[in-house]
């Protein structure tokens, strides 16, 4: 699938719910309300679409939400999807978790084809962790992450940069995922979905943090690419990766290779873009895959070349309405 830009398109992220069981502060208000279940696709047809996608020669599936790992019966599908993996058609089935429940998955994800898992952990103190996660136990997730070790998955560290918040902690972060063989990527906020504070409060430039972080550790330009839109240094004394990325600071659009899917359906052909095209109609309108097919490759025709993020300080308006959790970080 080629789009009007020449990108190829290889990477479909699929949201499995919007449900969580944390109320991240930049991701979520305390008080949200979710998609009736009957709308969601259903795991078959889950199963379908990704699928289809296959078939139009996407090689990467990323599982995400909301919490993935939430879903009912996820494993389920994972084991489906595992399929495409051990048969050569896919080359990576992955997940992005907020690591609650990788204690009770680990396993079964390992079993079924997943080899790398990001986790999204913002701080390494319990107090703070709870306070940016809301409803989180960061005993609970640790544990997670040694159970995705044990069982082993290679892991990526997701830390939102958090003004204020958790930036007197990169160092600390650095030097622990260089201990743990870990990656860590730093992500900018994005101002995505009506939360309860003010994200201008929370923005932090990474231009920032990585001048900082320069004063200390040697981060050494490399190639490495995960097909993602991060930006890649090794940092020279704890040998491990870091990544950036900055929505706000740098336009990463020209190298995109992806579209989302909601998990009602929707078919986002960018992040920070309304444009969308319905899939669950196509796939519920008959049994056969041929007008799934064609919503896809309409949708792809439309792609556009870019979002254009801003942190709007006037009015304090998210620029997209839609949260993260709908259609999947
Ligand atoms: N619940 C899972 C998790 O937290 O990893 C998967 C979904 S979550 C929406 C995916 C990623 O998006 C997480 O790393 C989260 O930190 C990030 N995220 C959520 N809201 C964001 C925002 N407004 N700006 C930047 N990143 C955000
Ligand atoms: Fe849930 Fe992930 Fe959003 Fe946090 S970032 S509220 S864990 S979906």
């Amino acid at each position: 699938m080629i789009d009007p830009f020449g990108r190829a398109i290889t990477y479909v992220r699929i949201s499995v719910t919007d449900r969580c069981d944390f109320r991240c502060v930049y991701c979520m208000a305390e008080n949200m309300t979710f998609v009736p279940k009957a709308e969601l696709l259903t795991l078959e047809e889950l199963d379908r679409l990704a699928g289809v996608f296959v078939e139009l020669g996407v090689k990467r599936i990323r599982l995400t939400g909301g919490e993935p790992l939430v879903r009912r019966n996820l494993m389920w599908l994972v084991e489906q999807l595992g399929r495409h993996v051990r048969e050569g058609r896919l080359q990576e089935l992955t997940l992005t978790t907020n690591g609650s429940q990788l204690e009770r998955f680990a396993t079964d994800l390992h079993r079924f084809g997943v080899r790398r898992v990001n986790v999204s952990l913002d701080t390494l103190d319990a107090a703070k962790f709870e306070a940016i996660t809301r409803w989180g136990k960061f005993g609970k997730v640790m544990a997670g992450i040694e159970a995705a070790r044990a069982a082993g998955l290679a892991i990526k560290i997701n830390c939102v940069a958090l003004k204020g918040v958790n930036e007197d902690e990169f160092d600390r972060m650095i030097a622990w995922c260089g201990e743990q063989g870990f990656d860590l990527t730093l992500i900018e906020t994005m101002p995505m979905g009506e939360i309860d504070g003010d994200r201008t409060e929370q923005y932090l430039p990474l231009s920032l943090v990585r001048a900082r972080l320069e004063q200390r550790w040697t981060l050494e330009d490399i190639d490495y690419r995960t097909g993602g839109p991060a930006r890649y240094v090794r940092v020279k004394e704890t040998g491990g990766r870091l990544g950036f990325i900055t929505p706000l600071t740098h336009n990463f659009c020209e190298a995109c290779n992806r579209v989302r899917v909601t998990c009602t359906g929707t078919m986002y052909m960018c992040l920070g873009q309304e444009d969308k095209a319905d899939l669950r109609a196509a796939l519920r309108a008959s049994e056969g895959n041929e007008l799934v097919r064609r919503a896809i490759l309409e949708g792809i025709a439309r792609k556009p070349k870019g979002h254009d993020f801003v942190i709007d300080r006037r009015h304090n308006r998210p620029a997209v309405r839609r949260h993260m959790s709908v259609t999947g970080g």
